[in-house]
């Protein structure tokens, strides 16, 4: 069979040693860096992404010294004391034929504690410690720390360090004359910036010697005011190849930027073309990162010389056998990363265990575990949404008899109608997979097919899985009988043709989706590249100081009103790193966003609401309804009346606060244990 990717899969001679093919397996913060309890489970984790045939792999970020870190006792490598722990993580990558560097992450004025240290004693706007401005006895003092820290690494077993030099942390703030206003050797011009990054590579190649790999992280397009221009970049590109860098890895956007740059709504490959223009000035080989998901857009990225390796960090959480099964001709059975960071990046930043919506596995490699079973059941599960499709599979694998059963004629429940939604395109990848699992489990699929108590009880099943999800809540207002009220579902699924003015009861994330749709009309920028540059203003001819440019939004398809009842900014509760974005792309349709709104009555003239004492009427073609949802278990009842085992998933079990994550996880659980 010819090789379906010779790029991705052709090894990688860096002159000391040979990386077995072109995927580096980025930097992901997950939780267990920060516990000595917990690196059993770290080293479970990345075992199975070396056994999985990635080619590198980089740790999550550890603070070369205390007050580099997150917050006080995140993950650091400072002493000989904490090297023994890493023995475990390095040798179970070793033994499963991978390579692993380690990260390290000093976070500068990110920091979460007030002790924090920058270039200059600037706070960042999205952290509310104000950092102290480095003596330069301090600055010395920390490149020793990056040596140290290095070596450390080396001891410890790692195949290599990677500098963390972008997303807005330490070095960056030295690089940028944004954050950077000092007068000194260390401040001023771009030589003087980029004096601390060139310092700590030259420290640490001294340190830890020619046959160890340094990867920098340098960032290349920094999405903020004040950022640096392009020949900066370049200029600390050269700088940091001459001071003895292995690899160049392109780092997209600080941390604080209002660009989104990885977020499921950004197009695949978005920002290659930043790392294909530095390729050609430096001749060391350079990465590709940001919305790579899969092996066709990597093949196609290396293929056409924008990188020389492609990096990967949630993909290798969603499926740890990625490569593997690129290699084998399989990729229509990779699970796809969505790119939805709600069990990944979300949790990271509310300081929990990073894991994967559409695999809870991830980071739970050794809690989470599918045992073949000793005697097989035979189990109907009734829904075919994530839920019911992840426990399907899951107990199939396991060795039960299971058959799905859904009324619908396609499998995915509501993950149809996400995918209509502008920007949620992915959701066709967790189905597509979803299709090919239950195929190589050899679950019987039955669509079009409606489950009553009765047949379910007939044909004898030993347990039954209900999955049947949830129904739309109608709410009690008066008029919700109109004409002009119609479900959201409805809308999704094209069967109204929605009017120029719309009010959208419920600002959930529901509400926010339909809102997207409605204001959207024509192609999806997320499918089209140059169209989102536009929308969000960046700079794709690299002219402009730190990629940005004014944004120019198309104009909303339709004047729109987002409620809800409760007296608060809108999106609150939305994903806390990808919330922000949905706001903005709202604003930027001028979309009107009221809280604290009573709903009067829906009638002729449209929808009648009260705030603040003051009564209004929005003159609206249609009133779509986004007011949560009910658990849907009719099932349940006769079931057990009947004498029939049954569990509950998903949103039959909770409809409350209900989404996908939850569901995968929860079948997961009962997979494991049923
Ligand atoms: P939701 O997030 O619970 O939001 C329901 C909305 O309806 C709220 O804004 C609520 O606000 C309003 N509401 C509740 N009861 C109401 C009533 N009786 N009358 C009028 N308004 C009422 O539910 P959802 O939007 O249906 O979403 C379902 C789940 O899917 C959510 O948990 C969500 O996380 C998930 N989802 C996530 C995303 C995402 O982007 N991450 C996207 C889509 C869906 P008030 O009570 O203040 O009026
Ligand atoms: Fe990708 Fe979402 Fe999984 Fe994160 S949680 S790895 S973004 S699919």
């Amino acid at each position: 069979m010819s090789q379906p990717y010779p790029h991705l899969l052709q090894p990688l001679d860096l002159g000391f040693t040979t990386l077995k093919n072109r995927v580096l397996m980025g930097s992901m913060h997950t939780g267990l860096e920060d516990k000595a309890k917990d690196f059993d489970k770290l080293a479970a984790y990345f075992a199975e992404r070396a056994k999985g045939g990635v080619g590198l792999m980089v740790t999550g970020g550890f603070s070369p010294n205390m007050q580099g870190w997150f917050y006080p006792f995140a993950s650091k490598l400072s002493s000989k004391s904490e090297v023994p722990r890493h023995r475990t993580v390095t040798d179970a990558v070793h033994e499963n034929g991978g390579k692993i560097a380690l990260q390290i992450l000093h976070a500068g004025r990110y920091s979460y504690h007030p002790l924090s240290v920058s270039a200059s004693a600037h706070k960042s706007p999205i952290n509310p410690f104000k950092p102290f401005a480095m003596s330069g006895w301090g600055i010395r003092r920390t490149i020793a720390a990056y040596a140290r820290c290095a070596l450390l690494a080396r001891e410890a077993g790692y195949d290599g360090v990677e500098i963390m030099g972008s997303e807005g942390y330490l070095i960056n703030q030295f690089t940028t004359k944004q954050v950077n206003r000092r007068d000194d050797e260390w401040g001023g011009s771009v030589e003087n910036r980029c004096r601390f990054p060139v310092e700590i590579i030259k420290a640490v190649r001294r340190a830890v010697g020619k046959d160890f790999i340094i990867v920098y992280r340098l960032s290349m397009l920094d999405l903020v005011e004040g950022g640096n221009s392009w020949d900066e970049v370049v200029y600390q590109a050269k700088a940091v190849e001459d001071a003895g860098v292995t690899l160049l890895n392109a780092g997209i956007g600080w941390h604080e930027a209002r660009i989104p740059t990885i977020v499921t709504s950004v197009p695949r490959a978005a920002f290659a073309f930043v790392p294909q223009r530095i390729r050609s000035e430096v001749k060391i080989p350079v990465i590709a990162t940001n919305r790579i998901n899969t092996p066709q857009i990597a093949e196609g990225l290396l293929s056409s010389g924008a990188c020389d390796m492609v990096s990967m960090a949630r993909p290798l959480l969603a499926d740890p056998d990625f490569v593997n099964k690129a290699a084998a001709g399989k990729a229509e059975t990779i699970n796809t990363c969505i790119a939805c960071n709600q069990a990944c990046l979300d949790h990271t930043f509310k300081a929990q265990r990073a894991t994967c919506l559409v695999n809870p596995r991830a980071g739970y490699e050794t809690e989470i575990v599918f045992k073949p079973v000793a005697a097989a059941k035979r189990l109907a599960v009734v829904g075919a949404g994530p839920a019911g499709l992840a426990f399907a599979c899951y107990a199939a694998e396991r060795g039960h008899a299971v058959t799905l059963i859904d009324k619908a004629a396609v499998i995915g429940g509501q993950f149809n109608l996400a995918k209509r939604v502008p920007g949620k395109e992915e959701f066709h990848e967790t189905l597509r997979y979803f299709g090919e699992r239950l195929k190589a489990t050899g679950v019987t699929l039955r669509l079009d097919s409606q489950a009553t108590a009765a047949s379910l009880k007939a044909e004898g099943f030993d347990e039954v899985v209900l999955a049947t999800g949830v129904l739309p809540r109608t709410p009690d207002i008066v008029g919700i009988d109109h004409a002009k009220a119609v479900s959201y579902i409805d809308v999704l699924d094209g069967k109204v043709q929605v009017g120029s003015k719309v009010a959208v009861i419920g600002a959930g994330g529901i509400g926010f989706d339909v809102s997207e749709f409605l204001v959207h009309e024509g192609e999806s920028p997320t499918l089209h590249a140059e169209h989102w540059y536009r929308e969000w203003g960046v700079d794709a001819t690299l002219s402009a100081r730190g990629g940005l440019v004014p944004k120019q939004p198309t104009p909303p398809a339709r004047e729109v009103f987002l409620l809800q009842r409760k007296d608060e900014s809108l999106g609150k509760n939305l994903g806390k790193t990808s919330g922000w974005v949905h706001r903005a792309t709202l604003k930027d349709k001028r979309v009107q966003m009221m809280g604290g709104v009573s709903y009067d009555r829906i009638d002729d003239a449209g929808l009648h609401i009260t705030i603040k004492d003051q009564p209004r009427t929005l003159v609206v073609d249609h009133v779509v309804i986004c007011a949560g949802q009910e658990p849907f278990r009719a099932l349940q009842a006769p079931l057990e009346a009947a004498g029939v085992k049954v569990h509950l998933i998903g949103g039959a079990h909770t409809a409350g606060e209900l989404d996908a994550k939850r569901a995968i996880r929860q079948a997961a659980e009962l997979a494991m244990v049923i």
